[in-house]
């Protein structure tokens, strides 16, 4: 256990556990009054973050409170905090998923920061997690514009598979390179290109892979790297 002074006027001590106990000490009426808490990292990180942006916006003459009492408790109140792994990299960080008690539905999702990988913080992707979930925006049917028109039709899946698999088998055919110069079997693909998604996760990215080798490509990026 290590111990240091907490510059909130209380004493912190942390725990290989990672739970911090804080010591608040206040005066009261009848003298010097002790108060002890357990805090977690995440919790000490809450409170340690709210207080910062209090100060900064009081300090322009913004009284705060009411309005930032009112943000925890519609966002975290009541709401249950499971913990789990981003899916988009191999980094594995870890989120707080807070979903509604009462209709199940995700309401807020945050780095863990009691996680041993990532201590509180997400790439870009990993804090639009929330939106992976949550979001009016998403496309969730196959839309289809036709060479040359300015419209997008709704299509089902079957048509729109078969019509990925038409075109594929087409391309793929008239561009296949057998052998090399030298005589050499290669089997390459060489009429298609892969971008990969960064909205794709871990084990679809392996598949994926998979599936572009096995048909030949050598032209295969992410776009995490362009
Ligand atoms: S995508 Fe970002 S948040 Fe998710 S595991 Fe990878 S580095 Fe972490």
């Amino acid at each position: 256990m290590k111990a240091g002074t907490a510059s909130s006027g209380g004493t912190a001590s942390r725990h290989d556990c990672g739970i911090r106990t804080v010591v608040m000490r206040g005066k009261s009426s009848s003298g010097e009054r002790t108060q002890s808490m357990k805090l977690t990292r995440r919790d000490f990180l809450k409170i340690s973050s709210a207080a910062t942006a209090g100060l900064a916006l009081s300090g322009m003459g913004f009284n705060l409170t009411p309005v930032q009492a009112y943000t925890w408790e519609l966002r975290t109140k009541d709401a249950k905090e499971t913990p789990t792994i981003c899916c988009y990299c191999a980094v594995g960080c870890g989120i707080i998923c807070h979903t509604d008690k009462k209709t199940g539905q995700v309401i807020y999702t945050e780095g863990d920061a009691d996680h041993p990988i990532n201590g509180g913080a997400l790439c870009a992707k990993g804090a639009s997690s929330y939106q992976l979930a949550q979001n009016p925006k998403r496309v969730t049917k196959v839309l289809y514009r036709a060479p040359n028109s300015d419209k997008w039709v709704a299509k089902d899946w079957k048509w729109a598979l078969q019509e990925i698999a038409k075109r594929v088998k087409k391309s793929r055919d008239a561009s296949f390179v057998e052998k090399n110069a030298q005589g050499q079997v290669v089997n390459r693909c060489m009429g298609i290109a892969s971008v990969g998604s960064a909205a794709m996760d871990n084990e679809e990215c392996w598949i994926y892979q998979g599936m572009l080798r096995a048909l030949g490509l050598v032209y295969i990026e992410h776009q995490a790297r362009i």
